[in-house]
């Protein structure tokens, strides 16, 4: 029976993952090889090999009530997209509310994580880990939950670059990339428009003489102040719109591009891709076409070749006198301590069954927690995946035989290569709502609408039509939580809270007058001169 969980990463993942096994009363290890917890959100002056990176800029994009763990709305008070440096004080409640710090071994690094000899009865795995002085150990666990995040080997296509050594001013890759000290006065070219290319052209911009932001493809541009000045993913991501999507997927798109291209002509500033709206991951900025605007940003197309400081782009236009090149070009993704023989891949993604379970394994004692890219918050993702993943380990859901969990596999990734632009660098990617759902119905948790309609319609009302939130699934099944109907009833106030700095008086009501009013002067008119005329006539 599992007991003993090994937990690879204290990212939001990984104490997702604690906190889960917590619940359902495993005991978890995690092995953190940095000496504190957030991963990512962690912000670090220096690239560290093997860990994931930010900018000092960086804001969430997914706002707060849609990236919180689902038993634990963020505070009132906290700005709805976060800075880095908010998302991480966040994360440092959740895991003092939940006394998940004791679970975890900081400065353990997890070297190897292979099967036991007698992994076909027990199910169990060696974790060789090494400590802050070097000391290796090796430790049995009943399961393994892989958490080691997918951001943290840069992708550099200098092969691909025609004349690239030629070049005489400096390059590096937006993982390297902290701010935009140093990059005054240059000209500088970002190559590539995802999210991180998009947010560093900006925030160079600021300082730069001039900057260049390269795209092969181009990319439909979202702001986070979505209608209203409320956060876009809680104005647009409802259930209903994710049920209008499946029906009417390309009148959907079409009213989309409609209303991307009201706010600025993708056309018209170059940007406008080939690829249906929700086919790739948009770019989250709301500053972009500002910088396009006032010339600070210059949209080019694809680089062409480099010829000593200039720059040839596809369209044969010449940049002279480059002084900066970052390569925004994304990520690989590498799992160095896992068996080969787990790490193989269908189509461009790893080979797992709802992208957690290798199904090869004759026991399903591993399961990878929080590799997934939806349009959605990773953190409500990993949560549901750990949910399942808990319950898998203690037998009380089964997978299904190795030979249907292929086939699941294999139909899924040709409906995932038909429905998005996957590629190398964009191996995965799902339907944020159905892949919830999907895995919310393996947990049990799935929210029976038809019946909550009936029983409590305004609850029913909010889980239809309001923003797609975590909490929605804590209200039944296992890990139940009692908070839920209150997180949800409540959400607008905790939405609205942050934008109460100063207290703007509710405009007075106009003063209407009733419509007798003007019937009774009207008539009293009427009266009047019919009155005055007959006089008047008596008279003569
Ligand atoms: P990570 O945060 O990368 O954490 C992995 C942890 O594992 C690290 O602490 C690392 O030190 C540790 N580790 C790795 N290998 C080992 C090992 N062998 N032994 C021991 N420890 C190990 N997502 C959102 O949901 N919303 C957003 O707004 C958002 N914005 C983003 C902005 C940027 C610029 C980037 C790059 C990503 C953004 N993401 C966002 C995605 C982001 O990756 C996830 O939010 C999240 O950080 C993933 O968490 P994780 O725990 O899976 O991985």
């Amino acid at each position: 029976m599992v007991q003993r969980v090994a937990v690879v990463g204290a990212g939001c993942s990984g104490l997702a993952c604690i906190k889960c096994c917590l619940d359902e009363g495993l005991e978890p290890v995690c092995f953190e090889s940095s000496d504190d917890i957030g991963g990512l959100w962690r912000f670090k002056e220096k690239p560290e090999p093997g860990r994931a990176k930010l900018y000092s800029t960086v804001v969430s994009n997914s706002s707060k009530e849609m990236m919180a763990y689902s038993d634990f709305p963020p505070p009132a008070h906290f700005p709805n997209n976060m800075h880095h440096t908010v998302v991480l004080q966040y994360l440092r409640l959740y895991a003092q509310h939940f006394s998940l710090l004791r679970h975890i071994s900081f400065q353990t690094t997890v070297h190897s994580v292979q099967q036991r000899p007698d992994f076909s009865i027990s199910g169990q795995w060696e974790v060789l880990t090494v400590g802050r002085d070097g000391e290796e150990e090796t430790h049995v666990f009943d399961a393994v939950m892989v958490c080691s995040g997918h951001f943290t080997q840069p992708h550099l296509p200098l092969q691909d670059i025609k004349g690239i050594q030629t070049f005489n001013g400096r390059y590096f890759h937006s993982w390297e990339y902290s701010s935009a000290g140093g990059l005054e006065g240059k000209t500088v070219l970002v190559i590539g428009i995802g999210n991180s290319g998009g947010d560093i052209a900006v925030d160079v911009s600021r300082v730069a003489k001039q900057v260049f932001l390269s795209s092969r493809s181009g990319a439909w541009v979202v702001p986070r102040v979505g209608d209203g000045g409320l956060p876009v993913d809680v104005v647009s991501g409802i259930r209903l719109a994710s049920l209008l999507m499946w029906l009417l997927p390309s009148w959907i798109d079409g009213v989309m591009k409609k209303k991307l291209n009201q706010r600025f002509n993708h056309r018209l500033y170059g940007l406008q891709p080939s690829h249906g709206i929700f086919s790739q991951l948009p770019v989250v900025n709301d500053d972009l076409p500002g910088r396009i605007i006032s010339g600070r940003v210059v949209i080019k197309p694809n680089v062409k070749e480099f010829c000593g400081s200039s720059i040839v782009f596809e369209d044969g236009t010449v940049v002279d006198k480059m002084d900066v090149v970052i390569f925004a070009t994304g990520y690989e993704y590498d799992f160095p301590f896992l068996p080969v023989a787990l790490q193989t891949k269908a189509g461009h993604r790893l080979t797992l069954y709802k992208h957690v379970f290798p199904p090869s394994l004759e026991k399903a004692t591993l399961a990878v927690v929080g590799f997934i890219h939806g349009l959605g918050s990773i953190i409500p993702l990993a949560e549901m995946q750990a949910r399942w993943a808990c319950l898998v380990f203690k037998g009380l859901r089964k997978l299904p035989p190795e030979k249907l969990m292929l086939q699941d596999i294999h139909s899924d990734t040709k409906r995932m290569h038909q429905r998005f632009a996957c590629s190398e660098r964009n191996p995965l990617q799902v339907d944020y709502i159905h892949y919830m759902e999907d895995v919310a119905q393996e947990v049990g948790v799935k929210p029976q609408l038809f019946s909550l309609l009936l029983r409590e319609p305004a609850l029913g009302l909010r889980v239809l039509l309001g923003p797609f939130t975590p909490y929605q699934y804590r209200l039944r099944g296992r890990g139940q939580w009692p908070g839920a109907r209150h997180a949800i009833h409540t959400l607008w106030e905790r939405i609205y809270c942050p934008f109460g700095t100063r207290l703007v008086p509710e405009p007075r009501p106009e003063r209407k007058w009733p419509m007798f009013v003007f019937v009774a002067l009207g008539a009293s008119g009427v009266f009047l001169l019919c009155y005055t005329q007959r006089k008047h006539s008596a008279f003569h």
